[in-house]
């Protein structure tokens, strides 16, 4: 018996990192899968973001579980794309019970110095992105009157980091809209729940960009990140977390351990923000 026996899970972000954990996790449990990513660049992430490789590789993880998975490529800042994956994925599984919005970038600059590129990106991804990603899946699951709603979020949605405000903006943001989700949606006994993660380990933050940003200077290492603070735990032993702590996180609040939960915040954070400054 699996935890999610007989659902399925629209994860957006789905090709690699967390969204893989997502799905893989969800297929154990025994949901299928709608798989939605970009699968391209964006113009001022300056990491290397999901490609369609990534995307297979994840449909062949869930397909080893024996549970099916549907790839849609798909960008979460429209709405048109989004509408168009969750009629895939009802025409191929005739449900979804689960939302996992996860899709987002990280990117980095002194508030003052943002482009408005970098700033609209960053909002229409990791907020505006979350909005819509909820309202492509909502009629749906109003119409069979359940459904769980995870948002990711991050601990910079609870706590600011410096050198990222757009990203603490969106991330603060999609708090609030979780709480509204939540309430507009419990009359429908339907659940939205945020998750923030501390530094997990995915190709967002393991690379040479983001321990340079944490150094201070090129040639950064990872231990510059995680000394700078990002990657500072509580729990003895902790630095990056891997991906599966989150999708065990979002696996109790899509079950139904977590029935009468809905509208909380979640830390994962291995007790980063319980400490002193
Ligand atoms: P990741 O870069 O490995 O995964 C993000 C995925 O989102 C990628 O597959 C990417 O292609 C996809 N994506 C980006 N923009 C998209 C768009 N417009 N439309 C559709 N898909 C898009 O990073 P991750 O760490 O797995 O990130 C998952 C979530 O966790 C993000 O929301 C991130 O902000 C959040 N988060 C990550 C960390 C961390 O330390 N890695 C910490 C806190 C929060």
């Amino acid at each position: 018996m699996g935890m999610l026996d007989g659902k399925v899970a629209l994860i957006t972000g789905g090709a690699r990192g967390q969204g893989r954990a997502h799905a893989t996790t969800c297929a154990r449990e025994g949901a299928d899968v709608v798989l939605v990513d970009i699968a391209d660049q964006l113009e001022t992430v300056p990491y290397r973001m999901a490609t369609q490789d990534d995307l297979a590789e994840t449909v062949r993880q869930v397909e080893a579980l024996d549970r099916r998975a549907l790839a849609v490529t798909a960008d979460v800042r429209s709405q048109e794309q989004l509408d168009g994956a969750v009629a895939q994925g009802l025409a191929e599984f005739g449900q979804i019970d689960i939302l996992l919005a996860n899709a987002g970038i990280w990117t980095q600059g002194a508030f003052w110095e943002l482009s408005d590129q970098s700033w609209d990106e960053m909002i229409g991804v990791n907020l505006t992105g979350v909005w819509r990603s909820a309202k492509a899946v909502a009629p749906h699951m109003i119409e069979r009157q359940t459904g769980s709603i995870v948002i990711t979020s991050s601990v910079n949605g609870l706590e600011p980091g410096a050198n990222y405000a757009h990203y603490v903006a969106a991330k603060f943001g999609v708090v609030g809209l979780m709480k509204n989700i939540a309430l507009e949606l419990a009359p429908h006994g339907i659940r939205c729940n945020s998750v923030h993660p501390g530094a997990i380990r995915t190709p967002m933050t393991d690379h040479q960009g983001a321990w340079d940003m944490f150094a201070g200077h090129e040639g950064g290492t990872e231990a510059d990140l995680v000394e700078g603070g990002y990657g500072f735990h509580a729990l003895k032993g902790t630095t990056f977390m891997d991906p599966q702590v989150i999708a065990d996180t979002a696996l109790y609040l899509n079950s139904d351990l977590a029935a009468k939960v809905t509208g909380v915040t979640i830390p994962v954070d291995a007790g980063h923000m319980v400490l002193p400054g």
